[in-house]
């Protein structure tokens, strides 16, 4: 039995749009992130570093 497993979602940071895998996102208080800087909320000012998104606040 295959069970139809959601394996990417959208990063759970707002401003982001990148498509994470959840085996290998950054899960926080259940939540998914594509990168550390989302995982922290932008604390930092960085940004994801993915190409073509502005996710950086
Ligand atoms: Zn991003
Ligand atoms: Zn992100």
């Amino acid at each position: 039995m295959t069970a139809a497993t959601v394996t990417q979602m959208k990063c759970a940071c707002p401003s982001c749009l990148c498509i994470v895998n959840v085996s290998d996102a950054i899960s926080k208080e259940g939540k998914y992130y594509c990168s550390d800087a989302c995982a922290k909320g932008h604390s930092e000012g960085a940004g994801c570093s993915h190409a073509g998104c502005g996710c950086h606040a």
